[in-house]
């Protein structure tokens, strides 16, 4: 460790750890009840088409509101929900929750939008996640159009069966995309044999776009990549109306981020985003 520390914030990290991990303790257990104290929140970041300005599609984000922890940000409690299990009964609560959403603003008679969900790579793997999706779909009488699942890329390397899950999906009629892409420890193979629908490039190539050569090489091969394969892209995480300026220009048709909208509570995606028939 000793030449680890010989930079001050590494040291000051490591004497962090012990009060960090017991935090993580306590966390968890708050975050054990979490659902039963209403705690928990679906948000809703639009999906911005660059040519219209058009608004089909949200990405539905957790958030916790914890009476002692506060805001904590799901880099955080989600990785702690994986680890312990969480993530099964929280991942279920999501579904339920953004089914919900989307059979309401259909009754409404609303234009019909799309919610993607992030969905783990545990919760993926467990049972038949498939067959769950097709169950709630039916019980809450929604569009499978109107449904789509979010996977990284690094979840849909390492599991079994993941063929033949997402052919499961794709027969349902929900929509596939692989989220971070490009940020994971993978092949390009992957992207030949599965049904994947939508390629979101992360974030990471998007910051300093418009100042990074290489981030812009990046991005503009992803798309150029999507766009080949007959798929569709969307940028992750763009801020600035130059970085949509260029994007645009790169043929890519989606993005998502601060500069359209942060993620909001449904209630704010109604007065803002629909009109009645
Ligand atoms: P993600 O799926 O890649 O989600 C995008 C993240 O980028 C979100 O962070 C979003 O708020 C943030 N973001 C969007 N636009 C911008 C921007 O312009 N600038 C910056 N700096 N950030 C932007 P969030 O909500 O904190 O979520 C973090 C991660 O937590 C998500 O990354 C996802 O992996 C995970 N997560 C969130 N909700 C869920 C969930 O319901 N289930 C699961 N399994 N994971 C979730
Ligand atoms: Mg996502
Ligand atoms: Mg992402
Ligand atoms: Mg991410």
């Amino acid at each position: 460790y000793v030449k680890e520390n010989g930079r001050s914030h590494y040291r000051f990290y490591r004497e962090d750890m012990n009060s960090t991990f017991t935090d993580l303790a306590l966390m968890e257990s708050h975050l054990r009840r979490a659902i039963e104290f209403n705690e928990l929140a679906v948000y809703y970041q639009p999906q911005v088409n660059l040519n219209t300005g058009q608004i089909d599609s949200f990405e539905a984000l957790l958030r916790w509101n914890n009476r002692k922890f506060g805001f904590v940000s799901p880099m955080e409690f989600i990785p702690l929900a994986e680890e312990s299990g969480l993530i099964h009964t929280i991942g279920d609560w999501v579904l339920e929750v953004v089914c919900k959403q989307l059979k309401e603003w259909q009754d409404k008679q609303y234009r019909p939008v799309r919610i993607a969900v992030n969905i783990s790579p545990k919760q993926f793997r467990s049972g038949d996640f498939a067959l769950k999706t097709k169950e709630l779909i039916e019980k809450h009488e929604i569009d499978a159009s109107s449904f789509e699942v979010e996977i990284t890329e690094t979840a849909l390397m390492h599991m079994n069966d993941t063929l033949l899950t997402l052919q499961k999906l794709k027969a349902i009629g929900v929509t596939i995309s692989v989220d971070d892409f490009g940020t994971g420890y993978s092949s390009l193979s992957y992207l030949k044999q599965y049904p994947i629908d939508i390629i979101k490039i992360d974030r990471s190539f998007i910051k300093d776009i418009e100042h990074d050569k290489k981030n812009e090489a990046i991005a503009k091969t992803i798309i150029n990549l999507a766009h080949n394969l007959g798929m569709e892209v969307i940028a992750e995480g763009v801020e600035k109306e130059l970085q949509a300026k260029i994007l645009k220009a790169a043929a890519c048709h989606k993005a998502q981020g601060f500069l359209f909208s942060k993620p909001v509570p449904a209630s704010q995606i109604v007065d803002q985003y629909f009109d009645w028939i």
